[in-house]
């Protein structure tokens, strides 16, 4: 049964493969129903929307197996899918009745913590909430955390490699990761889960899978490392800023003392929105154009006249901006990640474009890592794609990269050559390949599909 097939006129195939999916999972984990299956059609962002064929809910890694082996079997595209609160279009379908989204959250389990590696077994549907609960109750921490904590999983983060708010300090997924366990298209399952802290055997099949965007395959579980709680809780410092300019000189004077754990930067129109939306009062003493949030093991080293307040929550204000945003429209989003030096010439440039004339322009970032969010609200097709080669191709001339931590996805497919050689695209076209013969796994994204592909 060929994907096209599956469409209306061949009602058949499509019950044949229900039903055939319901045999592994269970037919109350095979869901069809538009109505419900919409939501996993839809992504964060409202950008992206289509029908899946079916919605099918695995809940162990046998299951997904089974289930990636029949869709092989039918040729029908699989969409992996975590808490669906990816940014690039990834984790969604890209025409109605075309593929199978695989929802990873019964994958829900915990292993016990091997206190020697301090590292835990968990399953990729557990989400970051949860993780930070576990490592809690067994007196450590996670290193990753990002606002979309309650539904964002461990399989959706290691697929992208999610960055957040503490890269600076304690680095993003992929150094959290000491092993992973996964399904090939053709239902093979791949593990390296013990908890050994050396284990050199060839190629690194885990760190393949983190940030593969479940163009390889699905992850089912990972082992993840824990570290330590801070000895005395962080300083959490928002100052208010004339400019960029001194947002990152202030950055470089914290980073040369130790224990900056975070360096998060927000502009007035984004202050203005958070507060608007979320219901936040007014945090210093008057407005500024930009502000800079600090998380640090010792307090920051101010001028007496700084407009700044030291209070832990003041993360809300920094925390809340996607959504602040989101809530005023369907929003255009670009992530880059830019040397930090030269991040306030791109601002100036990225403010002269025709495009952001007249137009709200929010820039959050996660400045200590030159990791920009660029977005637009309620803009057409059109202007979007002029953004998308305007600021991709200037964040290409000023050294940086296309995509920092959401990934590729649909969005940035295009784009993928300012970022990678082409001889790193082939290298990546033949790992795909050969793992995804036939090109079933999440088509479309990271890689563009080639002239003759589905
Ligand atoms: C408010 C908000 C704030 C955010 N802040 C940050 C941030 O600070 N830093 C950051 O990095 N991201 C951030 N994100 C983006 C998003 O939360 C991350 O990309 C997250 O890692 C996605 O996890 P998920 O479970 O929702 O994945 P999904 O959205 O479900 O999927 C994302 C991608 O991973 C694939 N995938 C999902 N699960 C699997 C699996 N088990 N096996 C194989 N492939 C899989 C999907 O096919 C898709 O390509 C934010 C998003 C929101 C809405």
């Amino acid at each position: 049964m060929s994907a096209a097939s599956t469409t209306g006129s061949d009602q058949p195939a499509v019950n044949d493969l229900v039903s055939s999916l319901s045999a592994i999972v269970g037919r109350e984990h095979v869901v069809v129903d538009p109505q419900i299956t919409a939501s996993f059609g839809t992504d964060w962002t409202r950008a992206w929307s289509a029908l899946p064929l079916a919605v099918v809910r695995p809940a162990t890694t046998e299951q997904v197996a089974e289930v990636l082996r029949i869709c092989s079997h039918h040729r029908i595209p699989v969409v992996p899918q975590g808490g669906n609160t990816g940014l690039v279009g990834g984790g969604v379908p890209h025409s109605d009745h075309t593929c199978v989204v695989v929802s990873t959250l019964r994958l829900n389990q915990f292993g016990a913590l091997d206190a020697a590696t301090r590292t835990v077994e968990v399953g990729a549907g557990v989400t970051l909430t949860q993780l930070h609960t576990f490592a809690r109750s067994v007196g450590l921490r996670y290193a990753v955390d990002l606002a979309a904590r309650d539904s964002a999983t461990v399989g959706g983060m290691i697929s992208t490699n999610a960055g957040g708010l503490r890269v600076v300090g304690l680095g993003d997924t992929r150094q959290q990761v000491m092993g992973v366990e996964a399904v090939l298209p053709d239902g093979t399952v791949i593990r390296r889960m013990d908890p050994l802290a050396k284990d050199n055997g060839g190629y690194n099949l885990s760190q393949l899978m983190t940030g593969a965007e479940g163009t390889l395959g699905i992850v089912t579980a990972a082992r993840l490392r824990l570290i330590e709680q801070p000895t005395s809780p962080p300083f959490v410092t928002l100052v208010g800023l004339p400019d960029v300019e001194s947002a990152v000189a202030l950055l470089t004077q914290e980073r040369a003392r130790p224990g900056l754990t975070g360096a998060e930067l927000f502009r007035a129109e984004g202050m203005r929105v958070v507060r608007q939306v979320c219901g936040l009062s007014q945090p210093l003493r008057s407005e500024h154009p930009v502000y800079l949030l600090l998380e640090t093991a010792e307090l920051p080293n101010l001028p007496e006249s700084a407009d700044a307040v030291v209070d832990e929550r003041m993360w809300e204000y920094r925390d809340r901006q996607a959504e602040a945003v989101a809530a005023t429209g369907i929003p255009f989003k670009l992530d880059v990640c830019l040397p930090v030096s030269v991040i306030p010439d791109f601002l100036d440039e990225l403010a002269g474009l025709p495009d952001c004339q007249g137009r709200e322009v929010h820039v959050y970032a996660h400045l200590g890592d030159g990791n920009l969010h660029i977005n637009l609200v309620n803009i057409d097709q059109a202007i979007g794609e002029r953004l998308d080669q305007q600021v991709l191709t200037a964040v290409a001339r000023y050294g940086g990269s296309i995509a920092a931590e959401h990934g590729v996805g649909v969005h940035k497919t295009a784009w993928l050559h300012l970022s990678r050689s082409a001889e790193e695209i082939a290298a990546m076209r033949a790992i795909k390949t050969t793992l995804d013969p036939l090109g079933i796994m999440n088509p479309g994204v990271l890689l563009p599909v080639e002239e003759g592909q589905r």
